[in-house]
């Protein structure tokens, strides 16, 4: 069947690439006792590479990490990597918002070096977090790195329109770990919503943006008497499985700039590939668990449903966008990314 209304404005996500590929699981959002972690950077990364992680970066708060000696210890082909970054924990004056700031923090994900925050003790004044955003992801750019939006609900700071405005192909935490952040946002004794974190990507991807969903651990409590607490920013609790050739730094770059991942908290995929006449997937089923898969569109509009571990969705046309979300028996989720729709 011909097709000649729909294209797939994100060529780059699920482009083929030459080599074979291979997924490899990862955290882009992790501290240690370099900021406010509770354990050093190698008991972080022993964590990881010993939980079934094949990546994480490190992300301190206004520190730089050099990961060459931590790989030179840890890292093995194929196997296991660290990968450079940082939280840029930018913060702007709003005498009206509670504690007289919001939060704006944003990962750099693969830089080679410190990128300053914007103002005295992280403060910018007279700025809107969208030019925060704007100053910072050109500022994580220039050292050769990516943007990732942190928690966007955290101390309710972020309004949606900030959003907005964030360029094609930015990472955004779809779902964070740390106990409060709020990836479900909520509603004040006011009446004042705050949307939640898919709910914020349905909108902006309804406006034709397209920003891909990161799952994270924002992990700072590593220790394991501290394994079963649910107020404690525990690592293991959110994951991103990134389609690449290789592991290293620079693929693993390359396909989170393309989309070519999805975020988990414990659903696997076995196939997930987009094509101007399907948006079709397979689940890795454990044990007897159930899933269910909903393909969604404009409007964050629920477009079909499946309980099947293979599904597919027909394109259209008209759907402005299609990603997927896959719920499990047990309240696990994966999300894949958006493909956008251009007639
Ligand atoms: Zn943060
Ligand atoms: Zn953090």
């Amino acid at each position: 069947m011909r097709f000649p209304t729909v294209l797939i404005a994100s060529l780059l996500a699920f482009a083929p690439t030459a080599g074979a590929q291979r997924w490899f699981r990862g955290n882009t959002h992790a501290h240690s006792l370099n900021s406010d972690g509770d354990v050093p950077v190698d008991a972080v990364v022993r964590w990881y590479r010993e939980h079934g992680y094949h990546f994480t970066f490190i992300t301190e708060h206004e520190y730089f990490t050099d990961v060459a000696p931590l790989n030179a210890l840890f890292a093995g082909a194929n196997r296991f990597l660290v990968i450079a970054g940082q939280e840029v924990t930018q913060r702007i004056a709003d005498s009206a918002h509670t504690g007289g700031v919001r939060q704006a923090h944003v990962n750099a994900l693969g830089t080679s070096r410190l990128v300053p925050t914007i103002g005295e003790k992280n403060i910018a004044k007279g700025m809107t977090i969208a030019q925060t955003y704007a100053r910072n992801g050109a500022a994580i750019r220039a050292a050769g790195g990516l943007l990732q939006v942190n928690h966007p609900n955290f101390i309710w700071s972020v309004p949606l329109a900030d959003m907005m405005d964030l360029p094609d192909s930015t990472l955004f935490e779809v779902w964070n770990g740390h106990p409060i952040v709020y990836n479900q946002g909520g509603t004040d004794s006011t009446g004042q919503e705050m949307l939640s974190t898919e709910g914020r990507w349905d909108s902006v991807l309804s406006r034709g943006k397209l920003l891909f969903g990161v799952g994270d651990d924002d992990s700072h409590s590593y220790k394991p008497e501290d394994a079963e607490n649910p107020d404690m920013a525990r690592p293991g609790r959110a994951w991103i499985w990134v389609r690449a050739d290789t592991l290293s730094a620079e693929a693993i770059l390359r396909a989170l700039h393309r989309g070519d991942f999805y975020a988990s908290t414990g659903v696997t995929l076995k196939e997930l590939k987009a094509d101007p006449t399907q948006y079709a997937l397979e689940i890795t089923p454990a044990g007897d668990r159930r899933y269910l898969t909903e393909f969604i569109g404009q409007g964050g509009k629920v477009l079909a449903r499946s309980t099947t571990l293979r599904s597919a969705y027909r394109i259209v046309g008209g759907e402005g966008y299609v990603r997927a979300r896959i719920t499990d028996s047990s309240g696990r989720m994966a999300w894949t990314q958006p493909v956008r729709m251009q007639r």
